[in-house]
C-alpha cells in the first residue's frame, strides 16, 4: 500500500491513489501482485493511465505480470478521500469534495443556445464520464464532462 502513495493522481499532483482510495486492496497470486482498483467514475481515461503507472510501478520492481483487477462494487465515494488528503486539496486550491466530484444538479451552460436554463437528466451521459443534461430553453439534451 505505501507503495502505490508514489503514484499521484494525473490530474491532482497533490493526492495519490491512496489518498484518494482508488487502490483497495493488494494481493499475490503465484507470487504475482494484483492489485484491486476502484474507478473513480467508470470508464474515466484517468483510470486506464492509473493503471499503467501502477503496472509500470510493479514492473519496475521485478514483477513480471502484475495484474490489475476492476472493482466496481462498492461504487467510489469522495468519503473514501483521507482527511489529510482533503487537507492538502484544499491547499492546492480545490474545495474539497472538490467539483470533479460531483454534478451540479442544474445551470451548466446549453453549449448550443448558451442558456443557463438546464436541468441534469442522468449522471451518465454517452460515456460514463459525462453527464447528460438537458436545456430547459431549446430543449436539446447534451453531456457534460465531469471528469475534469
Ligand atoms: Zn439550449
Amino acid at each position: 500500500m505505501v507503495l502505490m502513495e508514489q503514484i499521484k493522481d494525473p490530474e491532482i499532483p497533490v493526492v495519490s491513489i491512496v489518498d484518494l482510495g482508488i487502490v483497495r486492496n493488494i494481493e499475490f497470486e503465484d507470487n504475482e501482485p494484483v492489485v484491486t482498483i476502484t474507478s473513480t467514475y467508470n470508464g474515466c481515461p484517468a483510470m486506464d493511465m492509473i493503471s499503467m503507472q501502477i503496472i509500470a510501478l510493479l514492473q519496475s520492481l521485478g514483477f513480471k505480470q502484475p495484474k490489475i483487477k476492476m472493482s466496481l462494487h462498492p461504487a467510489w465515494t469522495t468519503d473514501w478521500i483521507n482527511d489529510d488528503a482533503k487537507k492538502r486539496l484544499q491547499e492546492y486550491g480545490i474545495a474539497p469534495p472538490d467539483k470533479r466530484f460531483t454534478i451540479p444538479a442544474d445551470g451548466v451552460e446549453c453549449p448550443r443556445c448558451h442558456s443557463m436554463s438546464t436541468r441534469l437528466i442522468s449522471a451518465f451521459g454517452s460515456t460514463a464520464c459525462k453527464a447528460l443534461y438537458q436545456c430547459n430553453d431549446c430543449k436539446e439534451p447534451f453531456d457534460f464532462f465531469k471528469c475534469h
